[in-house]
């Protein structure tokens, strides 16, 4: 089957010549560049002549996310998205309402290859990366549906970015374009369990993201059970590039850390991680602490929150900058990967659902 082209992955320019070759005037690419930013559907595109908007849905491939199940937290207002695409795959995303603004926390790939050992996002592995329309159609969608603004956006959902690397670029600067939805680069995190070369690529780019790296561990063994992708990139070859990516783009890295019971809270973690974040950054980093958020399946515990306060205190007590992240939308269950296990095997029982 012939494929029509993926319109909303299009930069305006490219959109210019493809509007050029269905016989439209060149200066018709804005105004639809700027409606898909909307998630407007073609119909709701009123300033296009109908004749163009015909032609569209007969040359050009564009179909956003369908929202498969949607939730809203009554305590924060967090709004979870469960999207599936045009194969039926689905994927999350999480509006969160901050009082400096909206943050959406969008998905790179259905499924993810990395197989860290606490996510849930991993344990059906990698089904495909998805395109960059699909990513900022996460958004885009989110922002029809919910009326809201988008301010900032986190890669922080199902996959892992810079495993899907030119799409992922090529959303960045789609969902940054000034005629579409305008999002500040620097309102952007990326968030890598730590692919080093990528990190490279990233640095070169002339992007300035945040770039936000997993840690999880100070030690190679203890990063090594969790994340596998440490034994092939080490935790100071990983620090390494971090320090280059801040030197090349004076953009402060962020560490995330996930805290679980018993292998990676105790005050000597703490103690140890903060040395070597020192010794390898040897520049300005913050540290987001994260509490576990059990996945069944992994039989990992979360520590209580008191133990992340004390882990936060003990970081700053040894010159590293530290908070504990606020859990949004606790009672929807707003962290990632869940809701799409949870419907892929509705989809493989479905006897089961009632
Ligand atoms: N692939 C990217 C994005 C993953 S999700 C990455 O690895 O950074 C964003 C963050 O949530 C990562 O730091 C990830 O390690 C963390 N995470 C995944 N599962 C989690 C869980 N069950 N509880 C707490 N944090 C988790």
């Amino acid at each position: 089957m012939e494929q029509r082209p993926d319109i909303m992955s299009m930069m305006p320019e490219e959109l210019a010549e493809f509007v050029r070759s269905i016989g439209e005037k060149p200066y018709r690419a804005e105004q639809l560049f700027t409606w898909m930013a909307k998630g407007a559907e073609i119909d709701e595109m009123t300033n296009l002549p109908k004749s163009f908007r015909d032609k569209l849905k007969e040359c050009a491939e564009y179909r956003l996310p369908k929202i498969e199940e949607k939730f809203v937290s009554k305590i924060d207002g967090t709004v979870k998205y469960l999207f599936s695409l045009v194969d039926g795959e689905c994927v999350e995303s999480v509006l969160m309402k901050y009082e400096h603004g909206n943050t959406l926390c969008v998905s790179s790939q259905a499924g993810c290859a990395m197989g860290c050992k606490f996510c849930a996002s991993t344990l059906n592995g990698r089904v495909r990366n998805l395109t960059p329309s699909e990513i900022l159609g996460q958004a885009a969608k989110a922002a029809h549906d919910s009326g809201e603004r988008v301010d900032g956006i986190v890669m922080m959902g199902i996959g892992e970015p810079l495993d899907n690397y030119d799409n992922v670029i090529r959303f960045l600067k789609l969902v940054s374009h000034e005629k579409g939805m305008g999002i500040g680069l620097r309102h952007i995190s990326l968030s890598t369990c730590g692919l080093v070369p990528k990190i490279y690529n990233l640095a070169e780019e002339g992007l300035p993201v945040t770039l936000s790296v997993s840690l999880h561990a100070w030690d190679d063994r203890i990063r090594d059970e969790l994340m596998p992708v440490n034994r092939k990139y080490k935790i100071a070859q990983l620090l390494e590039a971090c320090r280059k990516y801040f030197e090349k783009t004076g953009r402060r890295v962020s560490f995330e850390y996930t805290l679980i019971a018993g292998k990676n809270d105790s005050k000597e973690d703490a103690v140890q991680l903060a040395k070597v974040i020192r010794q390898g950054m040897r520049a300005p980093t913050h540290v987001n602490l994260i509490l576990l958020n059990e996945v069944k399946e992994t039989g990992l515990k979360t520590p209580a929150r008191q133990r992340a306060r004390e882990f936060a205190a003990e970081l700053d007590k040894n010159g590293v900058n530290a908070t504990v992240r606020r859990k949004l939308g606790s009672d929807i269950d707003a962290s990632c990967g869940q809701l799409r296990l949870k419907k892929l095997a509705e989809r493989e029982n479905p006897a089961e659902q009632n």
